[in-house]
């Protein structure tokens, strides 16, 4: 469905990201990943999927490398047809004890980032008559919770940019939409699962528990391959009419 197709994932290299750029893949299109840590365990995932992939290390947090990873992307492919905001890091810190440093990275890579990569990709988008940019923001996007102050503004502000992008392209072939997960068990959630073992004195699996609980009605986590497929889904000719939803994955999360 997508062959001859160009896809950046940014923060691709793990988790979420690493799930929906397989799902593309898988859908023929080209990949760009992004992201830090482990490169060549990703990219020969990709590649073993029968397309082309390419890396690029950009920061998120800085304008000019997200500059700099358009246009690697538009050299190396020609454009990109799909953008897939996806990076972003969590902490987890009352208001009055935030770390400064933190707010603005959570604001800059979680928020900022995405209004960088989607000025960039517009042009060719538009030109083109056809583009898809999907932002991962949260369940946090929707709702809020203690302790995630960054966070929840930045996925917010995700979703506000998801509908004015729509809006602004909305008669045009280019769509723009946000994906709402839950919990999904990849390193950003595992760290969280380790703070409340540690807290309440719980094994993994306990704390897993616990975590679900809280929030997450149907008790289970989604998992990257589910959330893949919504973003193919955005991708398919079903979808050229789908614009500025902000739709969650999220077992019944956000509608308590
Ligand atoms: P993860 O930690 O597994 O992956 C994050 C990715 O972002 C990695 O590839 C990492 O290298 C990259 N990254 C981090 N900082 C970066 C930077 N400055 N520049 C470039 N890349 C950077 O986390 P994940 O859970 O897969 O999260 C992916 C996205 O999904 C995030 O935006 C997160 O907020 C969102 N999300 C996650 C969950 C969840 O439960 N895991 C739920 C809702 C939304």
């Amino acid at each position: 469905m997508l062959k001859g197709k160009t896809a950046l994932v940014t923060g691709s290299t793990s988790g979420i990201g690493l799930g929906i750029a397989k799902s593309l893949a898988r859908q023929g299109a080209n990949i760009v990943l992004n992201g830090f840590g482990d490169v060549e365990g990703p990219k020969s995932e990709i590649a073993a999927l029968g397309v082309k992939v390419a890396y690029h290390g950009a920061d998120m947090s800085k304008s000019s490398d997200i500059e700099a990873m358009m246009a690697f992307a538009a050299d190396t492919f020609g454009r990109v047809d799909i953008l897939v905001n996806n990076a972003g890091i969590q902490h987890v810190a009352k208001i009055e004890d935030f770390p400064i440093e933190r707010w603005d990275a959570i604001i800059a890579i979680n928020l900022s980032s995405a209004f960088h990569a989607t000025r960039l990709a517009l042009p060719a988008m538009k030109a083109a008559n056809w583009g898809r940019i999907i932002n991962v923001a949260s369940v946090h996007g929707l709702v809020g919770s203690a302790e995630k102050s960054a966070y929840v503004a930045a996925k917010h502000g995700v979703v506000g940019l998801t509908k004015v992008t729509a809006l602004e392209n909305a008669t045009t072939g280019v769509t723009c939409n946000a994906i709402c997960p839950g919990w999904v068990l990849t390193p950003l959630v595992q760290k969280q699962v380790d703070a409340k073992a540690q807290a309440m004195g719980l094994s993994n699996d306990d704390a897993k528990k616990v975590l679900l609980g809280e929030k997450e009605p149907s008790m289970q986590f989604t998992t990257p391959e589910e959330l893949g497929e919504l973003a193919v889904f955005f991708c398919s000719a079903a979808g050229n009419n789908v614009r500025g939803v902000a739709w969650n994955m999220d077992g019944g999360w956000a509608a308590q």
